[in-house]
């Protein structure tokens, strides 16, 4: 069978050996012959291994003490409505940084519960999309707090820097970024991401909350994403998605295993570097986002002659690499090169767009 590469966006492709892991323990996990999906989440065995996941998530990402971690149901756009609902307070407006697609859907979501400051933070450099650096974000003065995205999945765009606001709360929205590099959680008063792009399966999303937030829910915020809720049951206070919440463990394992999150950082960088690079000298593909706000887990390009999209599609997938196809919004092609992306998969893609330029360039 060819070796296949998936570079879906997300739900994402997940390590080989956790995969082959988690297929052994359907038959018997943890020698109780059952599988994880079919215990109770109150049970002794569940319980311990839920605790070892979070503290496991915990050593990755060096997360203080003084933050909850939640393990919730909703996805990303549950977090849209759980951070205004949560964070709100008697305030009527918070800031809104909008920098692509997903950063304008909590935009969205926000009118219902405010009038939210929105902050376009979108700008063209040298004819290439970018981001107005942080210094030029203009904070509002009475924001409850500040929203953003540091990795537009669709839009193919980062922002790297790190928050430097004073006593502004920070939240963002760290879905397909998340465990791929370092994280200086200080500086954040809510991080979250749903887990289907670089954590685990879909059905989970993690949120990192300051404990001195926590309290502050608005009267009718459905207890399921109530922070508080939520911390005080130990993220079960419903039945929280517990074959997610097991796989995404065994993923952390095996990113301690790898060495952790600046390990991911440098190979998730060198995966980077290689795909624009075939980019960046052919005139026959093309990335349209400036240098410095290049996404390194969602790259989208554009082949010259688009025409040629549905050949080139038809041909990777033959060739084992799949899920190329832009978002429609975008068009083109996008490579999502998340952690359980391995440098092989991104060689053999670059090798495959070398190759098709040769034969149809
Ligand atoms: N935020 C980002 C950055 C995303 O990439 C996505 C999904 O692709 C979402 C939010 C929405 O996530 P969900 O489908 O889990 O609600």
């Amino acid at each position: 069978m060819t070796q296949v590469y998936n570079f879906s966006s997300g739900p994402a492709m997940l390590p080989a050996d956790v995969m082959l892991l988690a297929q052994q323990e359907l038959r018997d996990w943890q020698g109780l012959g059952t599988s994880v999906m079919e215990v109770s989440h109150r049970g002794k065995p569940f319980i311990a291994a839920a605790e070892e996941a979070e503290k496991d998530f915990r050593d990755l990402l060096n997360i203080p003490s003084s933050y909850k971690v939640l393990f919730c149901h909703g996805g990303g756009r549950g977090q849209f409505s759980a951070i205004p609902l949560n964070l709100l307070g008697d305030k009527t407006t918070a800031d809104y940084v909008d920098g692509g697609y997903w950063a304008a859907s909590a935009v969205k979501e926000a009118h219902k519960y405010l009038k939210p400051n929105v902050i376009d933070a979108k700008i063209t450099v040298d004819g290439k999309r970018a981001i107005k650096p942080m210094s030029e974000w203009q904070l509002s003065e009475d924001a409850a707090y500040l929203h953003y995205c540091p990795n537009e999945t669709i839009d193919g765009i980062a922002i790297n820097e790190t928050p430097d606001f004073g006593d502004a709360i920070v939240t963002a929205d760290f879905s397909s970024t998340i465990l791929s590099h370092p994280i200086d959680v200080s500086r954040y008063g809510v991080i979250y991401a749903g887990a289907q792009k670089n954590i685990g399966p879909a059905g989970l999303t993690i949120v990192i909350v300051r404990e001195d937030l926590l309290g502050k829910a608005h009267s009718v915020c459905p207890s399921i994403i109530d922070y508080t809720v939520l911390s005080e049951n130990d993220s079960m206070f419903n039945t929280p998605p517990t074959f997610a919440w097991y796989l995404s463990g065994l993923v952390f394992k095996w990113l301690k295993q790898q060495g952790g999150v600046d390990v991911m950082n440098r190979i998730n960088q060198q995966k980077a570097d290689l795909l624009y690079g075939v980019i960046d000298n052919s005139d026959f593909y093309r990335n349209d986002v400036a240098s410095a706000n290049r996404s390194r887990m969602n790259v989208p390009f554009q082949l010259a002659d688009s025409k040629l999209d549905s050949l080139f599609l038809d041909e990777s997938f033959k060739a084992g690499l799949h899920a190329l196809k832009g978002h429609r919004v975008v068009g083109g092609m996008r490579a999502s090169i998340y952690n359980a992306m391995p440098l092989e998969g991104v060689k053999a893609l670059t090798d495959f767009m070398i190759d098709f330029e040769r034969r149809h360039g």
